[in-house]
């Protein structure tokens, strides 16, 4: 088995890869780093860069730029001992953050194995995310149709209001997965000519999903 395997994860909101993340995460004992988690972590310390990732993501709502993502990028991969393996989620986004991204892997001696791209069609997406709700109190979840009967019933549990993420209605997840499609198929297409993709459909059970890559990363 060899040691430092590295792994980058790529999915469309609702192809279920925050799912897949933790499974991989626990089967392979792999260190996960998202890049969302990462930033978000970081504007909470009071720090310069803590406080300048802070006013983008919370105070302007835009995107973080590249010297920014990559810093951190690289700080948390820098953080991962050698001999653990990695697993890579969020990013690159967009074909022009690639090299920088294997930049940082090669930097702590790290190669890329392989990129796991978990594939949905838009009308899964929108299907699976927008019966998607949340407790304001006590943040538990419920899924419409499944343990949500009505979007204006109370939380079962607290009492406290049921909302939506504000971008989680069919249109605002319409336009996520379009923005996905047109900004990552790029890096998709780049590394089917590498060799290094492994093209999953996500329209399936999570443990068949889970089943097929773990089947194609470590073929014995
Ligand atoms: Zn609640």
């Amino acid at each position: 088995m060899p040691l430092k395997d590295t792994y980058i994860l790529l999915g469309s909101a609702g192809s279920g890869k925050s799912t897949q993340a933790e499974l991989l995460k626990s089967s392979l004992h792999l260190a996960h780093i998202d890049i969302g988690s990462e930033l978000r972590a970081v504007a909470a310390h009071d720090t310069p860069l803590g406080r300048q990732v802070n006013d983008i993501i919370n105070i302007k709502h835009e995107f973080v730029p590249d010297d920014v993502v990559f810093a951190v990028l690289s700080d948390a991969v820098h953080s991962v001992p050698e001999t653990v393996g990695l697993l890579i989620d969020g990013i690159p986004r967009r074909a022009s953050q690639i090299a920088k991204v294997l930049e940082v892997l090669e930097a702590t001696g790290r190669s890329l194995n392989r990129v796991i791209f978990i594939d949905v069609p838009a009308a899964v997406s929108v299907e699976r995310i927008s019966k998607r709700y949340a407790c304001q109190s006590c943040k538990r979840t419920y899924i419409l149709g499944k343990n949500l009967i009505t979007s204006d019933a109370p939380c079962r549990y607290c009492g406290g209001k049921i909302v939506q993420r504000a971008d989680d209605t069919e249109e605002g997840v319409r336009k996520r997965h379009e923005i996905f499609q047109e900004e990552t198929l790029p890096v998709v297409q780049y590394f089917e000519g590498t060799g290094q993709l492994l093209r999953v459909g996500g329209n399936q059970e999570t443990y068949k999903v889970f089943k097929y890559i773990l089947e194609h990363v470590r073929p014995d």
